[in-house]
């Protein structure tokens, strides 16, 4: 009987448990493994997944394809279209080739749980292991056995958990002799991506991640907690591609902090404290998501926000995402989102409060618009990170909290270098019109200036698509649905 390991977002050899148990189980009966991936375009569309994020997939499969190679394993690359087809070509699969177990890993979203029940009740013989968080979900728990539904408890219980056992990734699985390296294979998309994005800007392969890695906690970690604000500089990692895909594991990552600072999960004066805690954060949303299978399904956490009378003015919306809202700070963010596919944590917040707050636009329209765009989108932390901005979410930022983009903008890009990069209509303005762009409307509006050729070509960079203080006003009243009681 032989055995088969089925490739997800874990495009990795080292650390990867499934990998690693079909190994042993081929070694211990003497057979063979077999190597799976399954393309689904029309679910990758249903599921918004970005057209640069299938570009950096596919790069990552051949990859993957070479390195099982190298240990003598085959990836068979299957083209259907939705998880549905995929039982009837495993079962004959399975017959096939003599199949007695499939090892996957386990994933965090609905509909991906809903495919694995129905191919285990289907009775294929799938086993799944839990090897996408450093700690399961439904593993941190509070005293009453609920999952947290605040961040800073969960926190201390995880590092409590992860304090106690022996944290040690998997090496790169070894087989059997290489085989030939396969050709590369291109996905085949159909109508669903008409338009393929380049990722190429993004270097691949576990390597480059690892190396990422330590560059990072080597040079950069301990200034994270001052630079990881502003967008100018480069003072976060920059692994979420990596980690959405799993290109790295969540255990790599808390390893290699713990190579450099031993006591990162017990000192809380650690320089490794604050990156720790965004891998805590990643961990917190894709529990929530175990937990709460309504987020999958684009549903509020609290179901208060129900009530919320979101305008979804649908020309502000596309202004907003194409980056046209007159104010520069959320342009920029915008047109890096745009352009390069990635966008700072800061701007993520700024632009999600932006759009559920100043524009009352629902959150979901944002999300959407983010996993369509992201090459890190992960139904997880973008639903956690949009819910989490509209003051929907769990342990989200109060409905009451309005973020001024004039002073996020003068706060974290004070030199403006980040705005004019991707604003460079903006680039001659003066640092207050930059950070304060109502006042240079009003400049322009004045009689010497509207005339000029200077503010004709100005013009074309929008007037403040809304007032703040009339939109902080508006916000409050119309959020005000999420008030308890
Ligand atoms: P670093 O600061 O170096 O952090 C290291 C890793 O920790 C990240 O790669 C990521 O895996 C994790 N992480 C960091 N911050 C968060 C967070 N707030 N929530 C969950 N995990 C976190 N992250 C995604 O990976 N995919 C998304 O689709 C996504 N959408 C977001 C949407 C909104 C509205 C907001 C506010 C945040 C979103 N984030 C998302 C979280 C965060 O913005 C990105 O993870 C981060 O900017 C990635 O850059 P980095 O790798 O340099 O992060």
């Amino acid at each position: 009987v032989n055995c088969a390991v089925w490739f997800r977002q874990d495009f990795r050899i080292s650390d990867h448990p499934a990998l690693a148990m079909a190994c042993t189980f081929a070694k211990q009966y003497g057979s063979q493994v077999k190597a799976l991936y399954f393309v689904t375009p029309q679910q990758w569309a249903e599921h918004d997944v970005a057209a640069i994020q299938i570009d950096f997939i596919e790069r990552h499969v051949n990859l993957l394809a070479q390195s099982l190679a190298k240990i003598g394993i085959e990836l068979t690359v299957v083209q259907l279209n939705t998880f549905a087809d995929i039982a009837p070509w495993l079962s004959e699969f399975c017959a096939v080739h003599d199949i007695g177990v499939i090892y996957a890993a386990n994933e965090p979203e609905f509909n991906e749980r809903q495919r694995d029940a129905a191919l285990i009740d289907a009775s294929l013989p799938l086993h799944l292991l839990d090897q996408d968080c450093l700690l399961a979900p439904g593993s941190v728990q509070n005293q009453a056995g609920q999952m947290y539904k605040v961040f800073t408890p969960f926190a201390k219980e995880w590092k409590k958990q992860a304090a106690s056992i022996l944290i040690k990734p998997l090496k790169a699985a070894i087989f059997e002799v290489p085989i030939d390296v396969p050709a590369p294979i291109h996905f085949s998309l159909g109508d669903y991506y008409p338009n393929p994005v380049s990722s190429e800007s993004w270097d691949c392969g576990e390597g480059v991640a690892r190396d990422m890695l330590t560059r990072f906690l080597k040079q950069d970690v301990a200034d994270y907690q001052l630079q990881r604000d502003f967008p100018a500089l480069e003072g976060t990692s920059r692994l979420s591609p990596y980690l959405a895909i799993g290109v790295i594991s969540a255990r790599q990552c808390i390893t290699a902090i713990l190579y450099y600072y031993p006591d990162a999960l017990i000192n809380e004066a650690s320089p490794a404290k604050t990156w720790l805690n965004e891998l805590i954060w990643r961990e917190f949303y894709r529990h929530l998501l175990v937990a709460f299978p309504r987020l999958s399904r684009g549903q509020n956490f609290n179901l208060l926000g129900n009530n919320i009378q979101w305008r979804n003015d649908a020309d502000e919306f596309s202004a907003w995402c194409k980056g046209q809202t007159g104010y520069p700070i959320v342009d920029a963010a915008m047109r890096q989102l745009n352009q390069t596919g990635w966008m700072h944590n800061r701007l993520r917040m700024v632009v999600a409060s932006f759009l559920t707050k100043h524009l009352l636009v629902d959150w979901r329209w944002g999300e959407q618009y983010f996993r369509q765009q992201l090459i890190d989108g992960d139904l997880a932390a973008n639903n956690g990170g949009w819910q989490w901005s509209a003051g929907t979410g769990c342990d989200a930022q109060p409905y009451f909290r309005v973020f001024n983009p004039m002073t996020q903008s003068s706060k974290f890009d004070p030199d403006a270098s980040f705005i004019k990069h991707f604003v460079p209509e903006v680039a001659d303005w003066s640092l207050k019109h930059i950070h304060e762009p109502h006042l240079k409307a009003q400049h322009i509006n004045s009689m010497a200036d509207l005339f000029s050729e200077r503010a004709k070509q100005e013009k074309a960079y929008p007037a403040p698509i809304v007032e703040h203080g009339f939109a902080r006003k508006r916000a409050l009243e119309v959020l005000g649905a999420l008030k308890r009681g």
